[in-house]
């Protein structure tokens, strides 16, 4: 797995910076179906049906490290710079 996982699907594009994640969980937690943790515990993107844009973002707002990067139409939704 690259250190920058990023996958893009229709408009939505979403990047985990692997090296800054700490394993907390909590983007699993609120969009199960977008992310997952892989065996050494850091977070991977899923592929299938991802999770509504809403539930991505608040994933996103809610890593402690700010790990997770959300894009939609090549514009960066989060983090805000
Ligand atoms: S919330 Fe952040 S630190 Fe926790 S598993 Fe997800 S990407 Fe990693």
């Amino acid at each position: 797995m690259d250190q920058v996982q990023t996958i893009k699907k229709d408009d939505i594009e979403i990047r985990i910076i692997r090296p800054k994640c700490i394993g907390a969980a909590t983007c699993v937690v609120y969009a199960p179906a977008t992310f997952d943790l892989d065996k050494t515990n850091i977070a991977i993107i899923k592929e299938g049906q991802w999770d509504k844009l809403e539930k991505i973002i608040a994933a996103a707002q809610s890593c402690p490290v700010t790990a997770i990067e959300v894009f939609s139409g090549g514009k960066k939704l989060f983090p805000k710079e």
